[in-house]
Order: structure tokens, then sequence, then C-alpha cells
């Protein structure tokens, strides 16, 4: 059984749209990409003086396990020429799991749901227009529910 994957993208340096749609593309290489949300422009978060993101989510169902699709994920970000930077700061392209199927992961280089995403409105915005309903696994709240309960920022 495939699992159900929920994958959080952003971008603020370059063509933004082209970086995001660099990486759908290289996601559908390992995995089946179910939908896709549409991109919208957010403010940066942390570090604010750069340039705004382009942000989006996107369902994939895929065979690989929660490391290994890190793995994958870490490997598209090094393609695309992502940098080491700082906490927050700007890059090219970022990808990160934001659930998988309903597991609750804990380990050093991997936090399944991610733990800030249902904090972010840049996430929820994408996620509720793929996946109102789904619930989030630690907090039992759908998206909409997030939202509602303004835990987004
Ligand atoms: P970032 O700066 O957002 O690319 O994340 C830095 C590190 O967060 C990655 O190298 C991962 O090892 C770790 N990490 C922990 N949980 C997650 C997650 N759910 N999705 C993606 N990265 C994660």
């Amino acid at each position: 059984m495939k699992s159900k994957v929920f994958i959080a993208l952003g971008s603020n340096i370059g063509n933004l749209e082209e970086n995001l749609n660099t990486a759908l593309k290289k996601l559908a290489e390992f995995s089946k990409v179910q939908k896709v949300s549409s991109f919208y422009k957010t403010k940066p978060q942390g570090f604010l003086e750069q340039a705004d993101f382009l942000n989006g989510v996107c369902l994939i169902t895929t065979d690989l396990e929660p490391q290994e699709l890190l793995k994958k994920l870490k490997e598209i970000e090094k393609e695309m020429g992502r940098k080491k930077t700082f906490k927050d700061g700007p890059r090219i392209i970022d990808l990160d799991i934001i659930y998988y199927d309903n597991i609750v992961l804990n380990t050093p280089t991997l936090t399944i749901p991610h733990p800030r995403a249902h904090m972010r409105m840049f996430v929820m915005k994408g996620l509720v227009e793929i996946a109102p309903d789904f619930p989030h696994p630690i907090l039992h709240k759908t998206t909409q529910e997030i939202i509602e309960n303004n835990i987004a920022k």
C-alpha cells in the first residue's frame, strides 16, 4: 500500500514559480503527484530582510519510507542548487514533509508531523485547498479547524 504524504514547497530566490514546478517534476520521478495547491506569495517569517516567498503544498503517494523520502527531498534541494545558509534564510527550494499518512515520528533528523506546520498559515493555506478534512495526527484537528481556531498565523 502506498503512503499518502503532504509536502510543503517554498522558494524565494530566482524564478520562484519555475523552482516550485521543477521540484514537482523531480518529485514525480519517484512518486505519483496526486494534488497540487495553488502557489501564493508570502512574507518571510523569522529572518525578515529577504525577498517574499512563493509557497505551495502537494500530495504525493509513494512506497518510500519516511527517511528514504527525506533523503530524496534533500537530493532535490541539492540538485537545484540550494546552499546551506542560516535558519529561516533565503533558499532556492525548501521541501518539508508535513504529514506522512497519520504516523507520528520523532527522530533527530525527522519529525512528522512537521512540528511547526500547523502554526504556519503559509502551509495551512495550501493544505486546506487539497486536504481540508485531513486530521492532524497529534492535534486531531482538520486543516479547516486549525485555520478556524487561529492556530496558524
Ligand atoms: P530545512 O532548513 O527546512 O530544510 O530543514 C532542516 C532539517 O530539518 C532537515 O535537514 C531535516 O533533517 C530536518 N527535518 C526534521 N523534520 C523534518 C520534516 N518533517 N521535513 C523536512 N525536514 C525535516
